[in-house]
């Protein structure tokens, strides 16, 4: 039974017209899908975003029930002047939209030892913080912070918003990488400025939030405990759907227009240029520009009419490796728990086995690790009073890797719920629940429609970024965009913000708006069409 509380968006009335379009298209109504159909509409083009689900939001999508609100997917905002980049070029204030609020700490990170650091609460305390683990290290984090700050402003800044569809732009930023030694593992540099263990862990874990492994991730990602810094881990008030939603109504004002309950199941495409799409009840939009948020494994693969899946397009794809999957469970707890934070981290006991099992063995992890997010510290109104909406993150390998959800669902979430009454001491949290959900890998790939139940697309390796990442421009059809996770610079919100921004740019240097144009034109009737794709398994406690 699908039960979750489900707001229907109508399709805003599209009445369609015959007439030929120069209108865009957005597959997709995931972050990077929205922030791209808000870019394009903004900047003078027709757009019509289509989505497979009932509701805008992939991954950021929202679970309310008995009182409680979860957010299913991302819970840290991380880079927020790129949201106020997307709202200034709308005309408008994200503050008058959306509640940012900083945390202090960012997180809690609990050892196996017990110990446990508090990070992100301003220099001087983050150093307090370090010396209690190992005092020299306190220089190798002022060593760290002034190396990755560079790493920050070469790659944030001058790499990250460029469009690497070309060899010769890849080739010219060699010298560059070169510089930063992007050639190292963030896990390796770490470990030059740190000595014990668990700082080692506390500063190298940031890349699993991409879907990286910090042993082979590239150093560039190193930078993410300098952003943290610069710019703070925010929480939007109310739970990150309410930045999903506040970006639906601004497309709208903008006069973007939403299609969801549309499973797109094929990209048209006229003597290689594109040419529409056609949705699952056979409605086909037209349009000259199509840009896909929907996965760039599928879109490629399943969507393409397959003589446009051109020789070695195949094999390149396939080349990938794939991020790891997550499973997660949505608590709704009748009590709170003081030794959490609103972000808690618990880091296994042996983090490099738990990295070669989550990456490059079958089978479920012997060690778990744990990202728990508790929002009601923060805003009360995320779950009933003297209760906390608990969202329970574990990491595990992607579909790939031969483990049987439909078997081990059942006893790996007992597993979760004993590790976490025993080892992280959350006494009686089983006794506590009274509602319960979870999303699997399966619901990755069923739900999300994610090659292998991946839960970040493509991994974000050296040789799977920039120029090596899915362009933001299809080779194989013109007119075709991609836009998101799996593409370049790639996963987490700053990087599908800056994929759009990236991909937005090249469309309109490439198909400028002409001017006042007719919507897409559809062959059949707005749809509201059910999407008959599993939904996520969900559990009952009563
Ligand atoms: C559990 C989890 C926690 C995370 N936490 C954080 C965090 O705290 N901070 C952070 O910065 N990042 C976080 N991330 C990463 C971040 O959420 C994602 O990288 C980002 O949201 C992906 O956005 P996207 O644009 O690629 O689209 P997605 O969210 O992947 O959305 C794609 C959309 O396309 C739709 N679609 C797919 N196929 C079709 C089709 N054929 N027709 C029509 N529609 C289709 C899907 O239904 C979906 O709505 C997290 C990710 C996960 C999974």
């Amino acid at each position: 039974m699908n039960d979750y509380h489900i707001d229907t968006f109508s399709t805003s009335g599209d009445s369609i017209d015959d007439s030929e379009s120069d209108g865009v298209i957005v597959v997709g109504a995931g972050l990077g899908g929205l922030a791209a159909a808000i870019r394009l509409q903004a900047t003078g083009h027709d757009v019509t975003l289509i989505e497979a689900r009932e509701r805008v939001g992939g991954r950021a999508y929202q679970l309310q029930d008995a009182g409680f609100t979860f957010d299913m997917g991302p819970t840290l905002i991380t880079a927020p002047h790129l949201l106020r980049d997307l709202w200034t070029l709308a005309g408008r204030n994200l503050d008058d939209d959306v509640d940012l609020v900083p945390l202090s700490p960012a997180y809690r990170i609990y050892f196996s030892d017990g110990r446990h650091f508090d990070y992100g609460m301003g220099a001087e305390q983050d150093e307090e913080e370090v010396a209690k683990f190992e005092p020299q290290d306190v220089q190798g984090l002022r060593d760290f912070l002034a190396v990755t700050e560079q790493i920050y402003e070469r790659a944030f800044d001058d790499l990250a918003g460029k469009p690497f569809n070309k060899l010769s732009t890849f080739l010219g930023a060699i010298p560059q990488l070169a510089r930063l030694r992007a050639d190292r593992s963030v896990y390796n540099l770490v470990s030059r400025y740190f000595r014990d263990p668990n700082l080692r862990m506390v500063f190298s874990f940031h890349p699993l939030f991409i879907g990286g492994n910090p042993l082979r991730a590239s150093a560039i990602y190193s930078m993410v405990p300098y952003l943290e810094r610069q710019h703070g881990v925010h929480f939007a008030m109310g739970g990150m759907y309410s930045v999903v939603s506040a970006m639906e109504q601004l497309f709208r004002d903008l006069g973007g227009q939403v299609i969801v309950n549309s499973p797109v199941d094929e990209i048209l495409v006229n003597k290689g240029r594109v040419a529409g799409v056609k949705t699952r009840n056979g409605g086909e939009h037209l349009a000259g520009t199509v840009v896909a948020n929907s996965d760039v494994m599928r879109t490629q693969l399943e969507l393409l009419p397959p003589r446009y899946q051109r020789r070695g397009m195949k094999r390149r794809l396939d080349g990938y490796r794939h991020s790891m999957s997550c499973f997660l469970l949505y608590l709704g707890v009748n009590r709170q728990y003081a030794q959490l934070k609103h972000h808690t981290i618990v880091m296994p006991p042996d983090y490099k086995k738990l990295l070669r099992q989550l990456f490059d063995e079958d089978g479920l992890p012997t060690d778990l690790a744990f990202y728990l997010h508790a929002p009601s510290k923060t805003d009360p109104s995320m779950a009933p009073e003297g209760c906390e909406s608990l969202y329970v993150l574990v990491p595990v390998p992607h579909l790939g890797h031969g483990i049987d959800w439909q078997r081990e669902a059942e006893p790996f979430r007992n597993r979760i719920i004993r590790t976490l009454e025993e080892k992280v001491g959350l006494d009686g949290l089983e006794a506590s629940i009274v509602t319960e959900h979870r999303f699997t890998p399966r619901d990755f790939a069923y739900d999300l429609g994610s090659w292998l139940g991946s839960a970040f697309s493509v991994e974000p390796t050296l040789f799977q970024s920039a120029y090596f990442r899915q362009h933001n421009r299809s080779d194989e059809v013109d007119g075709l965009y991609f836009v998101g996770a799996g593409t370049h610079p790639g996963a987490g919100i700053p990087g599908v913000l800056l994929s759009a921004e990236v991909t937005s740019g090249m469309v309109n240097r490439e198909h400028p708006p002409m001017g006042p144009s007719a919507p897409p034109r559809v062959s059949t009737q707005v749809e509201e069409e059910k999407s008959d794709l599993p939904h996520m398994e969900t559990v009952w406690h009563s």
